[in-house]
């Protein structure tokens, strides 16, 4: 089967034929119709972080197809299905995490496109009982970014605990971004975004938030408090130190800021400021099967779209370059 593989860390990814995955007995087998581009990916293949990923590796955690193979003891799944195959490709099932709904938080888990050869291929093997079905209505295109983005941010909202009426502000409107501006306008919250250039701050505007910023022209931090006396809760999915210690600047006192990008750098903390102010600073990584099947279900509704630009696999390498010159407005999907 044809796949887009990254050989080392930093090299060009290149289209080569490799096997089929065989599937165990808990298995399924998905024909992959596409797959977004998460940023996550390129940090995978550049080895941008600690925890380093299989070598070589197919990428990808937005892969959506249809099910052709399903191993003898899956019984919820049929052939013919549509499902995506996230981030959060198994956990272990047993342990405290996932006895208590963070199977997110496993020890144990696997990760699409990362710990396990991913979606950027015309087939792709899951865990039966991780990948998640895609409601009817949504088409395979739409429904791939939230997979990673659109779960990932959904839950950032739920874990920064706003509430309708409150303020939060988003740092970086990309893949990520635009979806959680979607979602947080969904929820009834008031929305800042920020980032850079007027394509991402009108598209910004036109999801629905009221204070757009450009962080290269203004003086985000000022700009924010004055807007709204502080917000309640920062999502930070800027892929930048100066964003995320902006994001911890703008919160009110009480408020949550919660990390979600992941640049390979140290975010300094002053500890006074922090003690005194009663600020929370929280990770937050991707989200549980529930979640992606709530933040499906939102899709399902009409009450958020994911913006896409559709290309194929053979450009991925074009497309890494222009997520690292941030020229991408909403999510690359490529059609495989
Ligand atoms: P993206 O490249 O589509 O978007 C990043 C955006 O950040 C860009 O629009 C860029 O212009 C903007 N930006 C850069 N510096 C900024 C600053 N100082 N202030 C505001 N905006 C700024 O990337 P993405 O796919 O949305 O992913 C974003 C990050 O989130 C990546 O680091 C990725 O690995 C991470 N991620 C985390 C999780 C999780 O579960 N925590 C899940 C998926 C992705
Ligand atoms: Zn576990
Ligand atoms: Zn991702």
């Amino acid at each position: 089967m044809k796949a887009a593989v990254n050989n080392q860390f930093k090299g060009k990814l290149t289209i080569q034929d490799i096997e089929k995955p065989i599937i165990g007995v808990k298995d399924i087998l998905v024909k992959i119709h596409a797959c977004g581009v998460c940023h996550t990916d390129l940090h995978a293949c550049h080895g941008d972080w600690p925890v380093k990923p299989k070598m070589p590796l197919v990428p990808g955690h937005e892969g959506v197809g249809e099910i052709v193979e399903v191993g003898e003891q899956i019984k919820h799944l049929n052939i013919g299905d549509r499902v995506g195959i996230p981030w959060l490709y198994s956990s272990c099932g047993h342990c405290d995490y996932c006895l208590t709904g963070d199977e997110n938080l496993c020890l144990s888990q696997q990760n699409a496109g990362y710990s396990v050869d991913g979606s950027y291929a015309e087939y792709c093997r899951a865990d039966g009982e991780y990948a998640v079905k895609i409601p009817d209505n949504i088409s395979y295109v739409d429904a791939a970014p939230l997979f990673c983005a659109g779960v990932t941010t959904y839950k950032a909202l739920k874990v920064s605990s706003a509430k309708p009426g409150d303020w939060v502000a988003i740092f970086g409107i990309g893949g990520l971004g635009h979806l959680a501006v979607q979602y947080a306008v969904a929820m009834g919250l008031n929305v800042v975004a920020v980032d850079t250039g007027e394509d991402k701050l009108n598209l910004a505007k036109k999801l629905g938030a009221e204070v757009c910023l450009d962080f290269k022209t203004t003086d985000v931090v000022t700009e924010v408090l004055s807007a709204t006396g502080g917000v309640h809760a920062s999502i930070c999915t800027a892929v930048s130190k100066s964003g995320f210690e902006q994001s911890y600047k703008v919160v009110r006192r009480g408020g949550k800021c919660v990390l979600v990008g992941l640049p390979p750098e140290e975010m300094p903390l002053p500890i006074f400021d922090t003690v005194l102010n009663g600020v929370s600073v929280v990770g937050s990584i991707v989200g549980t099967r529930k979640d992606l099947i709530e933040c499906l279900d939102f899709a399902a509704r009409g009450k958020i779209k994911a913006i896409t630009i559709e290309k194929k696999l053979e450009d991925i390498n074009e497309i890494f370059d222009d997520m690292i010159n941030g020229d991408i407005t909403g999510r690359v999907v490529m059609k495989i």
